[in-house]
């Protein structure tokens, strides 16, 4: 199970940032006017579990003077016929990508860090001691340490909700379906065919972002559909789970160390002759 996320029709509401910190009963990260545009919550965090990117570009949309954009994005999250350099918003909500290799996952030594029955990876508070070894391991930068806690937090894509078979808070809240729960192959279907629609509307620049089972992470659990480079929305164009050379470190680690066994067992004998 998991996320697609279509930022076309994001409406930049925040409803979701809100309905996460409501059910989840995350603290409050301060409230700073951070001059961002409409972005006060800056990225993903510890106390920020989805984070709604509001990003102004001066650039024309690519859609004909005839296309009915509203018909194909009812919230108007792309607006046609705008002149050169006018103003336009990109606004995406991110979250945790519950990666199909989670590195994060790899590296925690107390098995806080776990893979559900739903494919999803999640971090059990009770059993973090706080060491922070996920916190670099994660390609997205998603898991992050909660100042005076040093416990590591991020989505559990609402795993008491799903449990009980109810959608995460997030999706759930969504006015304008931009976030959509279920299993990943409908999900990637139901994306394949939206960018298609988008492209027959002209809006060329719409791709997806995760959807790739055969990419750097094995596909993410939580995949979008992004209207421009994945840089522009913060997001690493060509993420690679960072525990991939693990197993070729250690097997060289084990031939080095057999190596200097071997030269230390034959200094000691040829020592012993003389
Ligand atoms: S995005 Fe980061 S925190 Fe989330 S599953 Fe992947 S590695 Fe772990
Ligand atoms: S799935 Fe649940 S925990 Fe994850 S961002 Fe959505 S509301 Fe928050």
């Amino acid at each position: 199970m998991g996320f697609f996320t279509d930022t076309s029709v994001c409406i930049g509401c925040k409803a979701c940032e809100v309905a996460c910190k409501e059910w989840n009963a995350i603290p409050e990260d301060g409230m700073e006017l951070t001059g961002m545009s409409y972005d006060n919550t800056v990225g993903l965090g510890a106390s920020t579990w989805r984070h709604v990117a509001f990003i102004e570009q001066r650039k024309p949309v690519s859609v004909g003077p005839d296309t009915d954009v509203l018909g194909i994005s009812p919230q108007g999250a792309v607006t046609p016929g705008r002149e050169e350099g006018e103003l336009r918003w990109l606004m995406a909500s991110d979250v945790c990508k519950h990666c199909t290799h989670a590195a994060c996952l790899d590296v925690c030594p107390t098995g806080s860090l776990f893979r559900t029955e739903f494919g999803t990876v999640v971090v059990q508070e009770d059993i973090c001691n706080g060491c922070g070894y996920c916190i670099p391991a994660c390609p997205y930068g998603v898991i992050d340490q909660r100042k005076g806690d040093g416990r590591a937090w991020k989505c559990t894509l609402c795993y008491d909700r799903i449990g009980d078979g109810l959608e995460p808070a997030c999706a759930k809240a969504c006015p304008t379906d931009s976030i959509q729960y279920g299993p990943l192959d409908e999900l990637r279907e139901r994306a394949a065919a939206r960018v298609e629609t988008l492209h027959d509307a002209g809006v060329q620049e719409a791709r997806l972002y995760g959807a790739d089972p055969g990419d750097g992470v094995g596909g993410a659990g939580a995949f979008f559909l992004l209207l421009d480079e994945p840089e522009v929305y913060g997001l690493p164009p060509d993420p690679v789970v960072t525990t991939r050379d693990l197993p070729s470190m250690w097997r060289h680690a084990a031939v080095a160390a057999a190596g200097l066994l071997g030269a230390t067992a034959l200094a000691c004998l040829t020592g012993r002759r003389r």
